[in-house]
């Protein structure tokens, strides 16, 4: 039977249940993760549990492990689920508590994790997406992994209804992220990304590609970028933990450069792709990375 975890314990997934005055539910008052898992290995687990507790401390969320038990958990998991290729979703909610916006006096974190197989979106990576532009209406606390996402969802589900893989966020003429994803383009073989802030979420995807060009030498300056430097770009895509360095070929009505995956956006893929197979041939028995 499939397995989850709820407060630290393996349990079955129909096991499971959550009141229905959890603030996760009534308020999105939590914050989560999604690891990916390659091989049965968790990719940049710890990068993933240094975002976990900032996003914690901003909202003064407590985290009742230490990041080596929320590890031996989820890697737990993983075996128990036979996971090979998918992810890891986890989720901390401040508790179940009488309805009243403020914190509660007494609440207990509450903890779920469980598994999804997802194999890598393969024919995508290779052709590319296309994606819409919208104006990015969540509040400004988006470097927060936070469970409030209906700014986030309302911009995909225009992507969906504009057979769209990504809606591109801006804010007036500056473009900030997608809705599950960071944005970069590439103009005269330089990278360019939206600097960290509390306008773009802090991806794992993003920190890998940006200690990838600093160890090959790739140029990139971490700055805005304007709607129209985006459509003047040679290539542009997306990263997140699900879509890796997904090529975006096409936004709204307009291609992307050649309207074709572009050679830094490739080159970078493999160098990626080098990362995961490094996780995954890995034969240390040491801590996890
Ligand atoms: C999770 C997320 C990302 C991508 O982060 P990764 O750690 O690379 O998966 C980017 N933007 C938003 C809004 C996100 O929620």
């Amino acid at each position: 039977m499939e397995k989850l975890i709820l407060n630290g314990k393996l349990i079955g997934r129909e096991q499971a249940s959550i009141d229905i005055e959890d603030r996760g539910y009534q308020f999105g008052d939590g914050i989560y993760e999604v690891i990916r898992v390659y091989g049965g290995r968790l990719f940049a687990n710890e990068a993933h549990l240094r975002r976990l507790y900032s996003s914690a401390e901003k909202l003064s969320l407590d985290i009742p492990y230490t990041a080596q038990e929320l590890t031996e958990q989820i890697e737990a998991l993983v075996r128990g689920n036979g996971l090979d290729t998918g992810i890891v979703y986890l989720q901390f909610t401040r508790g179940a508590a009488h309805r009243k916006h403020s914190f509660p006096e007494k609440s207990e974190t509450v903890f779920v994790a469980y598994t999804n197989e997802l194999e890598r979106p393969l024919h995508q990576l290779e052709h590319g997406i296309q994606a819409v532009l919208t104006e990015d209406i969540r509040w400004l606390r988006c470097d927060i992994k936070s469970l409030n996402l209906l700014g986030n969802v309302l911009a995909k589900q225009k992507a969906a209804e504009n057979g769209c893989g990504e809606a591109v966020q801006h804010r007036g003429e500056i473009v900030t992220e997608g809705s599950s994803s960071n944005v970069f383009i590439v103009k005269n073989g330089e990278l360019i990304t939206h600097p960290l802030s509390n306008l773009i979420l802090n991806g794992i995807t993003r920190q890998v590609i940006l200690d990838i060009c600093e160890k090959q030498q790739l140029p990139v300056r971490e700055e805005t970028f304007t709607i129209r430097q985006l459509f003047d770009a040679d290539e542009a895509f997306i990263s997140s933990t699900t879509s890796e360095v997904m090529p975006v070929v096409q936004i709204n009505d307009q291609k992307i450069g050649s309207g074709k995956p572009g050679a830094v956006t490739r080159k970078l893929q493999g160098y990626f792709k080098e990362r995961m197979d490094q996780l995954t041939k890995a034969i240390t028995t040491g801590p996890a990375e």
